[in-house]
């Protein structure tokens, strides 16, 4: 009886689809509520520094005379702090998650 009962077992595992994805190649589930990462749609910009000078993890840098917006992604915690103070409301937590980096470099608009 128990070699039936573990044959089923095997049986079904070899059939069942894995409950891991090949992220990044696939498309990582997004879990209901999630925050996502932060975008910018940076043709509303003013670079007035509000949301860099909040940052509680000091991820943003905002270069006002080189109009550049730079983020680490590596230091943002998806806290939307920034969003709700950003006064054109250009940010935004997309929901989604960005591709996995390795590098430390900051991402700039
Ligand atoms: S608070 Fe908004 S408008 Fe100001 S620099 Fe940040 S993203 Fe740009
Ligand atoms: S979401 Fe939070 S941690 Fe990320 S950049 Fe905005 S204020 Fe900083």
């Amino acid at each position: 009886m128990a070699f039936f009962q573990m044959k089923k077992m095997i049986l079904g595992w070899t059939f069942r689809t894995p409950v891991t994805t090949r992220y990044p190649f696939a498309p990582r589930k997004i879990c209901p509520g999630s925050r996502g990462r932060l975008d910018i749609t940076i043709a509303n910009c003013i670079f007035c520094s509000v949301c860099a000078k909040r940052c509680p993890t000091d991820a943003l840098v905002v270069d006002k005379a080189n109009k550049k917006w730079h983020i680490d992604r590596l230091r943002c915690i998806s806290c939307g702090y920034c969003v709700e103070l950003c006064p054109k409301k250009c940010l935004a937590l997309a929901g989604d998650h960005g591709i996995p980096t390795v590098t430390k470099d900051m991402e700039t608009f």
